[in-house]
């Protein structure tokens, strides 16, 4: 099922970060977030400091990563990438901390992961611009306060809820990145295929657009697989034949889905009777973790209208039933 999954391997994280945009200008669409930022990077430009410290929210691969890439290059500074289980200590947190320069950028993803003594810290260093290095053990140990130039701080989580208020608060700015529209990500699409040195029928555009899921990383995942088919498979031209061939070996429906909001749905209609039926059971019925259901399938099935979420807990609407082709149980699910 590693196909279309959040975490993709060493390859495709290469063959995707060949494809990101290098500025603010070549970012297509959220262009409510885009103006935003815009704003705040030019005014800090002005002022010769360091903006407010920035948080994207957002389903995943909607380009939280490549905005932070973008900020540091706006500000001529460097980019430390981390994530919030990656810092396990205060100490790991220290330690990069002290290693940043003015105008530095440090991008934590998954930010709503960081154990709690990190988020202490944290919260320190950006509002004061301090970090106590603890130096020993036991009774013996001193905290030495350190001065930190200033940085910035890009955080990313799959849902700004998911962070506690008083980290939430110290963020000056917050961008909530949206699905994008079939139209923006042709766009995404003619450009990747430009890069990959490829040319992309209009028509096949259209057709990976509209099974995209809203989601650049897909569309630009989804282009290399038709790619890999035109030239394996096909004449070499990414035309509709390939688009559609690729597209059923890989297993992605003509709305999107991939197998993984299938299983969901399925899971949904035919062992739950449509719902409610809570985010925990409804992961273990499809063996992934609840968190994967709720940031990577769930935002895209409910906006899809598949499926919507009670207080109760998950429910299979009418045209959950009739994309799957099963019949609505009489008692009404919904
Ligand atoms: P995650 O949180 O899962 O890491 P993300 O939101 O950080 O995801 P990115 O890694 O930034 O997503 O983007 C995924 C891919 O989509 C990249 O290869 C990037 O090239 C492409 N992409 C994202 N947004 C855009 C955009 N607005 N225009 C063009 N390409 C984009």
């Amino acid at each position: 099922a590693a196909f279309l999954d959040a975490e993709a391997d060493e390859l495709e994280r290469a063959a995707e970060a060949a494809l990101r945009p290098r500025r603010l200008a070549d970012f297509v669409g959220q262009s409510v977030v885009r103006d935003q930022l815009a704003l705040v990077l030019d005014a800090a430009k002005a002022r010769g400091s360091a903006p407010d410290h920035v948080l994207l929210s957002g389903p995943p691969g909607l380009g939280k990563t490549t905005l932070a890439m973008i900020i540091a290059a706006e500000l001529e500074g460097a980019l430390r990438l981390t994530s919030g289980p990656a810092v396990q200590h205060p100490g790991d947190l220290a330690a990069i901390l002290s290693s940043l320069q003015e105008h530095d950028v440090l991008f934590i993803d998954e930010i709503h992961r960081l154990a709690r003594p990190v988020e202490e810290m944290l919260y320190l260093a950006m509002e004061d611009f301090r970090v106590d290095v603890v130096v020993g053990k036991g009774p013996g140990a001193t905290a030495i306060p350190l001065t930190l130039p200033r940085f910035t701080v890009v955080g990313a989580t799959t849902r700004a809820g998911l962070l506690p208020a008083p980290l939430r608060d110290r963020f000056g700015f917050t961008g909530h990145l949206e699905f994008y529209s079939p139209a923006e990500l042709e766009q995404v699409l003619s450009r990747s295929a430009r890069l990959l040195g490829a040319e992309l029928e209009p028509a096949a555009g259209a057709e990976l657009a509209g099974r995209s899921r809203g989601t650049p990383r897909i569309a630009n995942r989804l282009l290399r697989r038709v790619q890999d088919w035109a030239q394996v498979r096909g004449t070499g031209s990414l035309d509709l034949a390939a688009t559609h061939a690729a597209l059923s070996l890989f297993e992605v429906d003509e709305r999107g889905l991939d197998r993984l909001d299938r299983s969901v749905l399925r899971a949904l209609c035919e062992r739950f009777g449509g719902g409610p039926v809570g985010l925990s059971t409804l992961a273990v019925a499809v063996g992934e973790e609840p968190e994967t259901v709720e940031t990577v399938a769930e935002p895209f099935l409910v906006r899809e209208g598949l499926v919507s979420r009670t207080p109760r807990g998950r429910v299979a609407t009418a045209a959950a039933y009739e994309h799957l082709g099963l019949a609505r149980p009489d008692d009404g699910a919904l």
